[in-house]
């Protein structure tokens, strides 16, 4: 199809086309219901197919073990925000929070409206306006902590932890929202993962949750409103209430395409190749492309902030983009610039056609 536009959004972003194709054909006449999967029980077992194939598709692709719970929630990343204070800061528990951007001062603020001062700061870099990543010297973290709270992609700002912060074994609880499935890793340090599925997964409406068996012990929550509770969500394998059954069936697509193409490692192979063009652009011209992150080791293969000599020149960069059939390139508000979002939907040719927009760009009013 030649007429898709190349879709660089943060989020919701793009997704792979044949997980698109493949709602459109099945849309109106779902598993030989005659209905489609959004007019159909929960309960069905054309619906419960999906919803399991979804599941076992995250654990397979992520290589989950068996002692962690995957579950599909509502609500965003911004429920979890809080649901994971409610849950998890019970009984004295106290946690640190590495405070890395937006989306991580977000999560610290709100976990703080629950814990008090049970929830401290374990390192921030918001002094640097956020453009590079505490250094391990920089972190301060308590023994007494029950879990380290750290944003893995910091969307905004285009950092990005290649290697994990240093806990000194303290369990991790991560919010993955924008870098999930981008390469495949060790899930065994995390005692919680979540990430709202709008930018790697699949559409809105979906937070894709995995949570360790000892994590899940801790919450004993019986005072929490129902829909709260990470326990009731696992015990009911995501299927206490609604689930949010037509973002979840596109989730499943996507996975399913993820797997079609050889899994996290190809992806990863994907993703450092596109982070390798376009990084490497920038690099060739450092009078005219000025990166936002100041270093290297911190940058991120899924947001790429950069800024132009000019704001006349980002606006034209932006509008000349658009003709050439690319959307989506216009800086975060408070940072302003350039971002490019190049997540797992994002092609290599995509990337190619950019860069090739930029190389002419510089040409043209360097
Ligand atoms: C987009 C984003 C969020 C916000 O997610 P919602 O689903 O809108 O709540 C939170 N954290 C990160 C890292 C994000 O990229």
């Amino acid at each position: 199809m030649s007429n898709r536009t190349i879709n660089f959004y943060a989020g919701p972003a793009g997704l792979p086309l044949p997980a698109l194709e493949r709602a459109k054909d099945e849309l109106l006449d779902f598993a030989g219901t005659g209905m489609s999967v959004m007019e159909i029980s929960h309960r069905s077992k054309e619906y419960d197919a999906v919803h399991e194939e979804a599941l076992a598709l995250t654990r397979e692709l992520m290589g989950i073990p068996a002692n962690y719970k995957v579950l599909l929630l509502q609500g965003g990343a911004h429920l979890s925000f809080g649901m994971i204070p409610l849950n998890l800061l019970r009984a004295g528990r106290k946690a640190d929070y590495i405070v890395t951007g937006n989306w991580a001062e977000k999560a610290y603020k709100e976990a703080k409206l629950v814990g008090g001062d049970d929830v401290r700061l374990g390192g921030s870099t918001k002094d640097l306006k956020f453009a590079r990543l505490p250094k391990t010297s920089e972190l301060t973290i308590h023994k007494d902590s029950s879990f380290v709270h750290f944003t893995s992609n910091n969307t905004v700002e285009g950092t990005q932890w290649q290697d994990y912060p240093e806990t000194g074994g303290i369990p991790y609880v991560c919010d993955m929202s924008s870098d999930i499935m981008w390469r495949p890793f060790d899930v065994t340090p995390f005692g919680l993962i979540y990430a709202g599925a709008q930018k790697n997964l699949g559409p809105s409406g979906v937070t894709l949750t995995i949570i360790r068996e000892d994590f899940l012990e801790q919450c004993q929550a019986q005072d929490l409103p129902s829909y709260l509770r990470f326990k009731l969500h696992a015990e009911k394998n995501s299927l206490y209430n609604t689930p949010p059954c037509f973002g979840i069936y596109i989730l499943r697509n996507v996975l399913a395409y993820n797997k079609s193409i050889g899994g996290l490692k190809v992806i990863e192979a994907n993703n450092r190749k596109k982070g390798e063009l376009l990084y490497g652009c920038l690099d060739r011209f450092p009078g005219f492309y000025k990166p936002f992150v100041t270093e290297k080791a911190d940058r991120s293969f899924m947001n790429i902030d950069f800024f132009l000599p000019s704001e006349e020149l980002t606006d034209t960069f932006v509008k000349e983009a658009k003709k050439a059939g690319m959307v989506g390139l216009k800086g975060y508000r408070d940072i302003g610039g350039i971002r490019v979002s190049a997540y797992n939907a994002v092609t290599v040719d995509n990337v190619k056609t950019l860069v090739a927009f930029m190389e002419a760009f510089v040409k043209k009013n360097g």
